[in-house]
């Protein structure tokens, strides 16, 4: 399928590896020109490389921390009327709630919610202005089903979702959508450092803890970078303008409720 998207321009944040660099493949392949983030230069200079090898799409790396103000106008002033955007960045720690100060909410919420919001504020209105615009949050199953150890992540992500459910709306009768992809277990250097954490306290092999991991899903395996950016451009397409406001759980059968 032809997504209907070539020559467009899109920011990619936090796409330097993982869910994130999946996307900006995935749309580079549509023949999306791309502004990507990360904050190693190295990184996000190597993928940019490969993209714009792989594709020939004109590809723009941006180094800055998407998450503070001055990473969110270096990636605006490089590209102020971007068609696309796709909002992603590093997620909080895991913990227990007795032990988060409220500074970790604080950076929880300021990472999640505020940097996606202050994003979407600064583009959405242009999109609107100019009759096409797609936005993806990539936020996590934890907004369908909390996870234990990821209460920062659960209320932030969540928070997102709420707040941008009327603008969601609002935008849609312009031809602007925005949307959330919500992942589970996806094989990123994310998902690997943690198995890598969780077969430590266990006392386990890495290789055993992925094994169980998996086992626990009913796809049998974990997701891969490639099906997650599949599934993101098609919302980014010239197709999806009828989808707005939605929740796209990517996770191989986890959740267990029927809708
Ligand atoms: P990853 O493989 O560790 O990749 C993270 C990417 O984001 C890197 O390119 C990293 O580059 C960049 N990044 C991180 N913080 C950034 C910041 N503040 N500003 C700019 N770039 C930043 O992680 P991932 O698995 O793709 O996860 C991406 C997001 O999805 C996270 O929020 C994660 O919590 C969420 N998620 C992932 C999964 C999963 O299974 N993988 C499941 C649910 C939710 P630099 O470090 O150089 O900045």
């Amino acid at each position: 399928m032809d997504l209907g998207i070539k020559g467009r321009t899109a920011i990619v944040c936090a796409a330097s590896k993982g869910l994130g660099k999946g996307v900006a493949t995935a749309l580079a392949q549509e023949g999306v020109n791309l502004f990507i983030t990360a904050r190693t230069k190295a990184d996000i200079e190597a993928a940019a490389d490969e993209i714009r090898k792989a594709t020939g799409v004109k590809v723009t790396p941006v180094v800055g921390d998407i998450t503070t103000e001055e990473g969110r106008q270096q990636v605006l002033a490089a590209c102020p009327n971007p068609d696309i955007l796709i909002n992603n960045a590093g997620g909080p720690p895991p913990g227990d709630f007795k032990d988060f100060n409220l500074d970790d909410w604080r950076k929880a919420v300021e990472w999640n919610m505020i940097t996606p919001i202050a994003l979407i504020k600064a583009t959405v209105y242009g999109m609107m202005d100019r009759g096409f615009g797609r936005i993806v949050n990539i936020t996590s199953q934890s907004v369908k089903a909390p996870i234990a150890s990821l209460e920062l992540s659960n209320g932030a992500r969540t928070g997102l979702t709420g707040a941008i459910a009327i603008i969601a709306r609002k935008a849609v009768r312009n031809n602007v959508t925005i949307n959330n992809i919500l992942p589970g277990p996806f094989d990123t250097d994310r998902l690997r450092g943690t198995s890598k954490k969780m077969a430590e306290a266990r006392g386990v092999s890495f290789e055993q803890m992925s094994e169980e991991r998996k086992k626990a899903i009913p796809a049998g395996r974990f997701g891969n970078t490639v099906e997650f950016g599949a599934a993101t451009a098609f919302l980014c397409s010239e197709h999806a303008g009828f989808i707005t406001g939605q929740n796209l759980l990517l996770d191989g059968g986890i959740y267990p409720g029927s809708m």
